[in-house]
């Protein structure tokens, strides 16, 4: 398994990944997307969004404000129970959660080593005077405040005038923008239970412990859907909720697989009874073996009708579905299938990574699917002095780039280029070389082919360049590359 610190590193160098406010000194886990980063990050939205709304006759999309009416907050609880024990320093003001001081290392000023400073392993005592720690972990000096109750929603004023202006908050989940909207979508789309709603959009939590690069950070991004289905029907027996749960599960899953992620890597994680949301049926977590061991890659919840009834009494809204069969009016069960955006991107970053030996030189290879890879094709002329060559690749990377994340590079010799793409997981390059244009010095006659270049085999073939667009097409479409090949050679 790859280190965070490789992919740290990897990702500054190739520019998928940047510190924000970096020649400032950064920001506290926030990261901006570098150009590789970012197309990245959008391929993973866009097969989302394309597998799990556009593909299922059952799903819509939405796309709500972050900003929402402060009763929201109330409504969903966030405003009472969205909270986390924190204590203070008195000396250096540094903030703690409760539950992690005794994981945290601690620093001690020893009597009985004439006040000598040491940093103690986390739950441990001092070898020399068998003090526990009771005092600051950071500082080693300041009294720790009992504990108080640390909301984690970022608040922020709504309005010119700040004195009157409104306190809400920036959303901590997207997922009640789309309970709040549920009537709006029933009536405007007509749609029978069940159905669910998808949304891509930025929440954040002031996270009193972020980190680990971009798997916790406070502002983030989430693919969530609210499913919601009728409690009083059953399927194949069982209660609607229990079975679209289950479906849930092994329809996101099989995605993850899909993508490239291999099932060594992924578990299940059931919520244990005390593990589960107030508002929970059941939960089960999707883990990813991240480099920093075994975590949370998405949630799968059963949230009964619980934010539905939280909303319809706060608002005085009805809320409900009207069940013509039985003639009766019922709120829905709603599942969440709810992942982020920026942790799914760590996972597919990982799981991609391979060092391997060829030709007795170490290649640097991220192996991602081919329609997640940020870029797709890239073109490489084989001779930078030839201006026929390069037109021709220019004319070739224009072509690709109507519908395909492509570059062009002539910045080195092939075999340096080659590495390159490899390096940021590039499926296939395109070379053009003098056969592509001819030579007529030598009276050799231009042949119209160019090679493209197999990732992961470093296989090469020859295609028509008029046949080139046809061919990555079908490539980055699934067809595998044996099969391509085996076309070129007949062609
Ligand atoms: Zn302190
Ligand atoms: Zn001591």
């Amino acid at each position: 398994m790859v280190s965070m610190e490789t992919l740290v590193s990897l990702c500054k160098r190739r520019g998928f990944v940047f510190q924000s406010s970096e020649i400032y000194g950064g920001i506290g886990s926030s990261w901006d997307y570098g150009p590789l980063g970012v197309e990245l990050r959008n391929k993973i939205k866009r097969v989302w969004w394309r597998d799990f709304v556009q593909r299922r006759p059952d799903m819509l999309g939405l796309d709500a404000s972050i900003l929402m009416h402060p009763t929201v907050w109330k409504a969903s609880g966030h405003v009472d129970n969205f909270t986390d024990p924190m204590v203070d320093c008195r000396e250096c003001r540094h903030r703690f959660r409760v539950d992690q001081l005794a994981e945290t290392p601690w620093v001690h000023y020893c009597p009985a080593t004439k006040g000598n400073k040491f940093t103690i392993p986390a739950g441990e005592a001092c070898s020399h005077c068998g003090a526990a720690r009771t005092l600051c972990p950071d500082c080693g000096k300041g009294e720790l405040t009992p504990p108080r109750q640390f909301n984690l929603m970022f608040k922020t004023l709504m309005g010119p005038v700040e004195e009157d202006a409104a306190v809400t908050y920036l959303r901590p989940e997207t997922a009640q923008g789309i309970f709040v909207n549920f009537d709006n979508v029933l009536q405007s789309m007509r749609r029978k239970l069940p159905f669910g709603i998808g949304q891509i959009g930025k929440a954040f939590r002031n996270e009193i412990t972020p980190g680990n690069f971009i798997f916790r950070t406070r502002e983030f991004e989430q693919m969530e859907i609210e499913y919601f289905v009728n409690p009083h029907e059953t399927v194949e027996g069982r209660p609607a909720d229990e079975y679209w749960h289950d479906r849930w599960i092994e329809d996101c899953l099989a995605w993850f697989r899909r993508y490239g992620i291999q099932s060594d890597n992924l578990r299940l994680h059931e919520h244990a009874r005390d593990e589960l949301a107030h508002y929970a049926k059941r939960t089960a977590d999707v883990q990813y073996r991240f480099p920093i061991g075994w975590s949370e890659l998405m949630g799968i919840a059963n949230r009964t009708d619980f934010d539905l009834k939280q909303h319809a009494k706060f608002s005085g809204k009805a809320l409900t579905y009207f069940d013509e069969e039985r003639k009766e009016h019922v709120v829905p069960y709603v599942i969440e299938p709810s992942a982020g955006v920026d942790r799914a991107l760590l996972a597919f970053l990982a799981d991609a990574y391979r060092e391997e030996e060829v030709r007795g030189e170490k290649r640097v290879v991220l192996r991602f699917h081919p329609e997640l890879a940020p870029v797709s094709v890239a073109v490489l002329p084989l001779l930078k002095k030839r201006d026929d060559i390069v037109r021709t690749a220019h004319a070739i990377r224009d072509e690709l780039s109507r519908d395909l994340t492509v570059v062009y590079d002539d910045t080195a010799a092939i075999g340096r280029l080659y590495r390159r793409q490899d390096e940021v997981g590039t499926p296939y390059c395109v070379t053009v070389d003098v056969q592509t244009v001819g030579d007529s010095d030598k009276g050799e006659p231009a042949d119209g082919k160019v090679t493209i270049r197999d990732r992961d085999s470093m296989e090469q073939i020859r295609v028509e360049a008029a046949r080139l667009a046809q061919v990555i097409g079908d490539l980055l479409r699934g067809t595998a590359w044996a099969e391509v090949a085996a076309g070129a050679g007949r062609s």
